[in-house]
């Protein structure tokens, strides 16, 4: 794997909760790189960092952006050092979903207390450090590559955005590069914490996306009944499947708020779907699901 082919990403359309949205499939770019992590980390694929021989970051044993950074790593042709604080000896045992892909694609974990710490010890002058979950300036670059073909497709007709944050990196960078309203909601802390991941990469309020939040608050990776039955839900009605961390929370977000949309909305999806097959193993162990 030399590099990585970005195809512009598809739109299709289906009728949900009783309206017609437009869904971007941004699940769909690449088998091996696809996803808001594949935009975000673009930036590194076009401008191959010449000086770097490693890539260092950290985070949770399953995260997303893991995965796609030992992608990265293995195009590039430089190591993987990724930190987390904790891998329980079941998944060393039976690796799955991104921690087993992740291992294959050659990177070397290491556990500590202070991950983000601990990873900053590691970097040296030819390291490529990254911020947990790609919260970084140069994920604009990737991010305004899909700005530009929603732009495109929308020419001048109106639509809402909606795509659910974790750091806010791609919901933040989106409404930068479209005139379209963005609508995001927060799926790791609250309201204040996902405006503040927006004033660290960007002063200018004015340019932040419009926070809507869920009916109630979920613990960020904690299953709850209710996400599994809209994740199954989305699956039945659209033949699609969403990623099950972050869709059913940005779902219901919409569910809850649908008289706020004003134009008919595009959906982002924002991949994902490699961390299904652990976070399904917990769903079937938990509610005793037959899956
Ligand atoms: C990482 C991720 C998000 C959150 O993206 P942010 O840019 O951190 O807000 C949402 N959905 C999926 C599927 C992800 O992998």
């Amino acid at each position: 794997m030399e590099t990585i082919d970005f195809a512009t990403s598809p739109m299709q359309n289906f009728v949900f909760l009783g309206k017609k949205f437009f869904i971007k499939r941004d699940d769909l770019i690449n088998k091996d790189f696809s996803g808001n992590k594949a935009r975000k980390f673009a930036y590194f694929l076009h401008h191959k960092p010449l000086h770097v021989k490693n890539i260092i970051s950290y985070g949770s044993n399953q995260s997303n952006a893991m995965y796609s950074l030992s992608v990265l790593a293995k195009t590039l042709h430089v190591k993987f050092l990724y930190v987390c604080n904790h891998i329980p000896s079941f998944l060393k045992q039976n690796p799955v979903g991104n921690y087993k892909e992740a291992l294959k694609n050659g990177m070397e974990i290491f556990t500590n207390d202070n991950p983000k710490q601990f990873a900053q010890n590691l970097t040296c002058k030819n390291s490529l450090f990254i911020k947990e979950g790609g919260a970084i300036k140069e994920a604009e670059y990737g991010i305004k590559v899909l700005a530009d073909e929603i732009n495109e497709w929308a020419q001048d007709k109106k639509y809402d955005i909606f795509l659910p944050s974790g750091t806010g990196t791609t919901a933040l960078y989106l409404q930068k590069n479209t005139r379209l309203k963005v609508f995001t909601n927060p799926c790791v802390g609250n309201e204040e914490y996902l405006k503040k991941q927006f004033l660290e990469l960007e002063e200018n309020e004015k340019i932040h996306p419009t926070i809507l939040n869920p009916p109630k608050k979920y613990h960020f990776g904690k299953p709850k009944i209710e996400l599994f039955h809209m994740y199954e839900m989305l699956k039945k009605s659209t033949n699609i499947e969403f990623d099950l961390l972050y869709d059913p929370i940005g779902w219901i977000t919409i569910e809850h708020n649908l008289q706020v949309f004003k134009n008919p909305i595009i959906y982002i999806h924002q991949g994902g779907l490699l961390g299904n097959v652990s976070l399904l193993h917990r769903y079937a162990k938990k509610f005793k699901l037959n899956l």
